[in-house]
């Protein structure tokens, strides 16, 4: 999924510091389920920043809307009515969500309403981990699972760096090295000789060198 986390009450107030009737829209999907924009953050943020504003006495409407996806046409056409009442927007969703809004309103201030972090997993009971960079060209099945890309510090193809431990990674202590996890699990999958050949340099075109990427599917167009 895609993990978020939110801005302050702060930041939310100076966002919206020059409007008077805002709409909030949380997201139903990703970040729902990372606890930062779904309908009940939404809900705890709206009545936050109302109590800000009131603490500055500067007036504040605001309206706020969880639809399932923000970065779907589909769901974000429902929003027209309350856009249209609204002086700006601030969007509960992840950067994609925020821009699609903005793409379909384009009269409308759109703010973003989260800081979106990563494309992760729930780890444990409130803790989320960054798994995947999304890179464009897997190489998951060299490295038994675990990507180096995303997990190695020094996003390190073959080998650990000479500060790896057992214990954690040499640039964060909370962290485990990722070439310990990729051995062991090689190890535990029987396929460890997966390391025995040099992996060449990273073909990183597929990725974001070249700015913003698109795919295009023409089997699934009608
Ligand atoms: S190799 Fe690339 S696509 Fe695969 S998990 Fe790592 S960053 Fe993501
Ligand atoms: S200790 Fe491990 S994860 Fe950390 S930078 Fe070195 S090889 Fe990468």
């Amino acid at each position: 999924m895609i993990v978020a986390s939110p801005k302050s009450v702060t930041e939310l107030k100076n966002l919206i510091a020059r409007h008077g009737k805002v709409l909030f829209v949380g997201c139903g999907t990703c970040v729902t389920v990372c606890l930062a924009g779904g309908e009940r953050e939404v809900s705890i943020a709206s009545y936050a920043t109302r109590m800000a504003r009131k603490i500055e006495g500067k007036p504040l409407e605001l309206t706020q809307v969880t639809i399932e996806r923000q970065c779907e046409n589909e769901f974000i056409k429902d929003l027209a009515d309350e856009v249209a009442k609204a002086e700006a927007i601030v969007s509960f969703g992840c950067g994609a969500g925020v821009q699609a809004i903005a793409e379909r309103f384009p009269g409308k201030p759109v703010y973003a309403g989260l800081n979106t972090q990563f494309l992760g997993i729930l780890e444990k009971q409130a803790v989320w981990t960054e798994k995947c960079l999304g890179c464009g060209d897997c190489m998951l099945a060299q490295y038994g699972g675990v990507c180096p890309v995303t997990r190695c510090a020094k996003r390190l193809l073959n080998g650990p760096c000479g500060g790896s431990t057992e214990e954690h990674c040499e640039v964060d202590a909370d962290r485990p090295c990722a070439w310990q996890l990729i051995y062991a699990r090689l190890r535990s999958i029987d396929q460890l000789d997966r390391l025995d050949s040099i992996v060449p340099p990273k073909d990183w075109r597929p990725a974001w060198h070249s700015g913003a990427r698109k795919i295009v599917r023409k089997e699934h167009q009608v």
